[in-house]
């Protein structure tokens, strides 16, 4: 049975030098703008070279931010809204991974409403923002298409997402991803893998996205299987694991994250794990659930990939590079607060409740 609703409202323009083949599109936001990115990336990858030329054949005066650090910081976003407003700049162009394109999303709404930090969580800023273009250069979050900004609240350090936010357009370039390190787009990789798998088996999933998350997985497995032995990737690998982000980030923005990403979070605020590394410690329990409780979801991914669920746990464990430990009581139980009280577990397989979490968590990381 076709069961399917789904709202993407971004235009996508997808392959080689889609930003000079595109720069036409770019004069119809405005006559300034900001760039937003973090320090290297940027450059690194090429991407804010064809955006500067696209911008001077069009007459674009532009202004930029590099200062949007990984797990980008609340007052970071707010900084670049109010530069944004002050320069009276008409639209924002993100460059980077996840962190500088969801501060993009974030200094979007700061450029347009002079609000207090927190206050951006307040409500919701669908269509009531600057336009922004958003430019990938992981192959990870999926971030060009989605309409989440994960930020790092800078109070309590926890991170929190802005929904609603989608891109005006999203230029998908994979070859801006070659400059990657090996850590990076491994751990990148696995945050697109987490993606598909906890949208394919979480209760939001309907027929498109599972569509997605089954050509992401079976993209990312078949990479990883075949990585050299000297820690590199073809550009060819690349260009794969980049379309799978693009599917991954397609299949959230339908159907959200899960536990892997509730959970996993805690890693990165508090031990500086990376993001995709912190989802991949608890991604075989997540598929270990979904074959439990969605049988016939997991005989058709299986049908279709081809790996077994020990195949894929084993592919998954041999990249994660992390080495659980024993997590003090008086933080458990934190967590066990915190978890409470965010109530992020209704769409994992098999009514996933906290005290399953907590299950989880212990088998994990034993209470030292
Ligand atoms: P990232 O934090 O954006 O970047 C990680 C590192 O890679 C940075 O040092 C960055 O340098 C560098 N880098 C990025 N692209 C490069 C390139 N082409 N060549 C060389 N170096 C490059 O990593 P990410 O994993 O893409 O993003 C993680 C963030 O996204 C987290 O905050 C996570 O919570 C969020 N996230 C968002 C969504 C969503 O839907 N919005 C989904 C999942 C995760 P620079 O510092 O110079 O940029
Ligand atoms: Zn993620």
């Amino acid at each position: 049975m076709l069961d399917l609703t789904y709202y993407m409202p971004t235009k996508m323009i997808y392959g080689p030098d889609c930003v000079k083949k595109n720069a036409a599109l770019f004069p119809a936001y405005g006559k300034k703008c900001m760039i937003v990115s973090g320090k290297h990336s940027a450059k690194a990858s090429g991407a804010l070279d064809d955006v500067l030329a696209a911008l001077k054949e069009y007459d674009i005066e532009w202004i930029q931010f590099d200062e949007v650090e990984q797990n980008p910081l609340l007052s970071t976003c707010k900084r670049a809204g109010d530069l944004a407003r002050k320069e009276s700049v008409d639209f924002i162009i993100g460059i980077g991974g996840g962190s500088p394109l969801d501060a993009t999303k974030a200094v979007s709404v700061f450029a347009k409403h002079d609000i207090q930090d927190e206050e951006i969580y307040s409500r919701s800023y669908q269509n009531d923002h600057l336009p922004f273009l958003l430019i990938g250069t992981t192959a990870g979050t999926g971030s060009e298409v989605t309409p989440y900004a994960v930020i790092t609240v800078d109070r309590d350090g926890r991170k929190k997402s802005v929904k609603d936010l989608f891109a005006e357009i999203s230029f998908c370039d994979y070859r801006y991803t070659c400059s990657l390190s090996y850590d990076v787009t491994v751990a990148t990789a696995l945050d697109a893998l987490s993606h598909c798998v906890e949208g394919y088996f979480c209760s939001k999933a309907d027929t498109l996205s599972d569509l997605f998350a089954i050509q992401g997985i079976q993209l990312i497995f078949d990479v990883l299987t075949n990585a050299a032995s000297d820690g590199s990737f073809t550009d060819k690998q690349k260009q794969k694991l980049y379309a799978a982000s693009i599917y991954g980030g397609l299949v959230i923005t339908k159907t959200g994250t899960s536990f892997c990403h509730s959970m996993g979070y805690f890693l990165t605020e508090e031990y500086q794990v990376a993001h995709g590394i912190a989802c991949a410690v608890f991604m075989p329990e997540y598929l270990h659930r979904g074959f439990d409780y969605e049988t016939k979801k997991a005989d058709r991914l299986t049908y279709e990939t081809d790996y077994t669920l020990g195949e894929m746990c084993s592919i998954i464990e041999s990249f994660t590079d992390f080495q659980p430990f024993a997590l003090p009581e008086a933080k458990r139980n934190a967590l066990y607060e915190l978890w409470k009280a965010a109530d992020k577990f209704g769409s994992a397989p098999g009514e996933f409740t906290i005290e399953d979490a907590m299950e989880v968590l212990d088998r994990i990381f034993p209470i030292g």
